[in-house]
């Protein structure tokens, strides 16, 4: 069978481990950002994002990853700011939605710079999408290969395959993807059906602090490739998703390098027959530590004299800080009282709902000298905060977010 939509298949010189190490050494508030907070005053709670950190972030992961594509994950940080700076840099966009496709073709990005990676889509915003020239959809149903089949013909697809999320802190596993059964079979017959198969997807996981996660998932996806090509069906790409980790959480991480080394020699490993063209999709790990967010302390309270100190901030789980759910996003919190002597905190946010709460079952620590009306800086809260904040929820307003 002739392999008619294969296009050249990158050299494996290409795909190169990087010998220059990339840094992503921490760079905590820089100073355009302390410029900012220091002369704007003070209306709540506010994210500082320093787009010159972006920059730098896809510039590393270009240079980490040659040859490999990259889709920004919109939901990140949907802010026109961020899309343009990332379309400038040639970058291309995964999206969810049709607002999300709209905001990036406002920016003037070509449609074939544009996934719709959702795999849960309504018939009528794939037939949109593909009307507005979106050439990529992600499927991982059969239902969902047959609204794209009868929505957008000939369209390019992923199927996206399960992966278990270990070693991720926000994992992303039961909800998407299908087994490496089902994935032969849904492509098979999308390719049956006229769509044009590009390829595997997979999603490691959001925050995925081990760098050989994606070296256990290649090594499964492969056989869908192997497979898929002994009955005559050779797929040109793949695309390897999310989950590379912001650096200025509270835990370590290791360095982009790391993460691109492993997934270099996993690629070299399991397609040593033929090595696709890959992609990636990194939202966290662009943004994250690009952003600070600016918060007051609103009380400090004991209700039992023996009980424990809560801090209640200005900003809480419907400000932004959606992802201290189950409190699997540990931010690292500065204070003015840096210095003097901790003792532990629960930490909560303002709003009248009791989940409302950010860190308790591993209290914080925080200084005892911690006064209500302190400022606390939130530190590489540049991803899911802004685009994850209520309208409005019991009066507060949506995280307020500036450019620097
Ligand atoms: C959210 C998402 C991403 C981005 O994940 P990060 O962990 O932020 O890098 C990438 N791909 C898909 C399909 C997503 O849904």
């Amino acid at each position: 069978m002739p392999h008619e939509f294969c296009p050249s298949i990158p050299d494996l010189e290409t795909i190169s481990i990087p010998t220059a190490r990339i840094s992503t050494s921490p760079l905590r508030a820089t100073s355009r950002v302390e410029a900012f907070l220091r002369d704007a005053d003070y209306d709540g709670p506010r994210l500082v994002v320093d787009l010159d950190v972006v920059r730098q972030r896809y510039s590393a992961y270009v240079h980490a990853m040659p040859g490999t594509r990259i889709y920004y994950a919109v939901k990140a940080n949907p802010a026109p700011e961020v899309l343009q700076i990332l379309a400038d840099l040639g970058s291309c966009f995964d999206t969810a939605s049709i607002p999300e496709i709209e905001a990036v073709l406002a920016l003037g990005v070509a449609p074939d710079r544009i996934s719709f990676g959702n795999t849960i889509k309504k018939e009528v915003d794939i037939s949109r999408a593909h009307a507005m020239g979106v050439r990529l959809f992600a499927f991982d149903s059969d239902a969902e290969l047959e609204k794209i089949v009868r929505s957008a013909p000939g369209a390019q697809v992923f199927c996206r395959v399960r992966c278990d999320g270990t070693g991720a802190d926000w994992p992303l596993s039961r909800k998407f993807g299908c087994s490496t059964r089902t994935a032969v079979e849904l492509l098979l017959e999308a390719h049956r059906k006229g769509l044009d198969v590009q390829g595997v997807s997979f999603h490691v996981g959001s925050q995925q602090r081990r760098a050989e996660a994606w070296d256990v998932a290649l090594a499964t996806v492969a056989d869908v490739y192997r497979t898929l090509c002994e009955r005559g069906l050779k797929m040109p790409v793949i695309n390897m998703g999310g989950g590379f980790p912001a650096a200025q959480y509270r835990e370590e991480v290791p360095p982009i390098d790391d993460y691109a080394a492993s997934i270099d020699h996993a690629l070299r490993r399991h397609f040593d027959w033929t090595l696709p063209e890959a992609i990636i999709e990194p939202g966290r790990g662009l943004v994250a530590d690009a952003g600070v967010i600016e918060a007051e302390v609103v009380l400090i309270a004991r209700k039992d004299q023996s009980g424990p100190r809560w801090v209640y901030l200005d900003i809480g789980r419907f400000g932004g800080l959606a992802e201290t759910e189950d409190e699997a996003i540990r931010y690292v919190i500065r204070t003015p009282k840096d210095g003097d002597d901790l003792a532990p905190a629960i930490l909560a946010g303002p709003t009248c709902d009791s989940i409302d709460v950010l860190y308790e079952k591993e209290p914080y620590w925080l200084p005892v000298s911690l006064e209500i009306g302190d400022r606390v800086r939130i530190e590489a809260a540049g991803a899911y905060t802004a685009s994850y904040s209520s309208v409005g929820f019991n009066g507060f307003a949506p995280l307020q977010s500036y450019f620097v």
